[in-house]
């Protein structure tokens, strides 16, 4: 609460507001959000939240981590105005899927067809993603989660830059904690470097087990990439093999 808070304390959140609304000048954010906010503020921690965090820290992360479910993850997130993608987005582009599922499938981000339609992986790379998920997986769409590292499209198709996962990868960790799948399949270059912080090539990364916090991640090329290089769908398969394989409990 504001009224027990010290002068010490009303002063640094000034100061972070100050510098928060600063950085959103700086991106060209005019506006303030007119998201769902979520309900509860989180609790505030004296030393390690108001005094060392910044007021990003308190509304954006915070908020994330208080969600219980996807559905209030998805409440957190708004209309966000969080960064520069916000101004050339038609829709936000959440995630779809089993809340549960056992399989995860992590992009890049939304090309066109998925900021028209709000949903990842439905255009000609998501047909592509659908097939390997259906015909050569044998599971629905719905069955799995598939998610983005960032929910909303970048300019041009452009890869996002990183402020902007900076500002959006908090949701896809709580989303990947909130569905604690047991497997993830990265997909692409950017999506794998990303989860893994790591700046090895996909082609280094691809076709071997890796661990995102303790969750089988299998990085593999990007169904984008397959379209313009149909001839590396057999690497793919065998990365798609080794998933199954996983699933079925048959790499004990
Ligand atoms: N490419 C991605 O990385 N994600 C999508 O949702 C669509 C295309």
């Amino acid at each position: 609460m504001v009224e027990n808070c010290d002068a010490d304390e009303i002063a640094t959140l000034a100061i972070s507001l100050r510098r928060h609304l600063e950085r959103r000048d700086r991106a060209g954010i005019k506006t303030l959000a007119q998201g769902n906010a979520p309900e509860k503020k989180p609790p505030v921690a004296k030393a390690d939240t108001l005094l060392s965090g910044t007021v990003d820290d308190l509304f954006v992360e915070n908020s994330a981590l208080q969600a219980d479910s996807l559905e209030q993850l998805r409440a957190v997130i708004g209309d966000c105005q969080r960064c520069k993608l916000c101004s050339g987005r038609t829709n936000i582009v959440f995630g779809v899927g089993n809340p549960r599922a056992r399989l995860m499938f992590v992009g890049e981000g939304p090309g066109r067809d998925e900021d028209l339609q709000g949903e990842p992986f439905v255009g000609r790379a998501g047909q592509l993603l659908t097939d390997i998920i259906t015909k050569g997986m044998g599971l629905r769409r719905e069955d799995v989660y598939i998610a983005n590292v960032v929910k909303c499209r970048p300019p041009d198709n452009r890869n996002p830059e990183p402020d902007e996962v900076a500002r959006c990868e908090p949701f896809l960790k709580k989303q990947i904690d909130l569905i604690r799948p047991e497997i993830i399949v990265g997909l692409g270059k950017f999506a794998v470097q990303t989860l893994l912080q790591s700046k090895l090539p996909i082609t280094k990364l691809r076709g071997n087990w890796h661990s995102y916090h303790g969750i089988k991640l299998m990085p593999t090329f990007h169904p984008a990439y397959l379209l313009r290089n149909p001839a590396d769908k057999k690497l793919v398969w065998e990365d798609i093999k080794k998933v199954i394989k996983e699933m079925r409990g048959e790499n004990a």
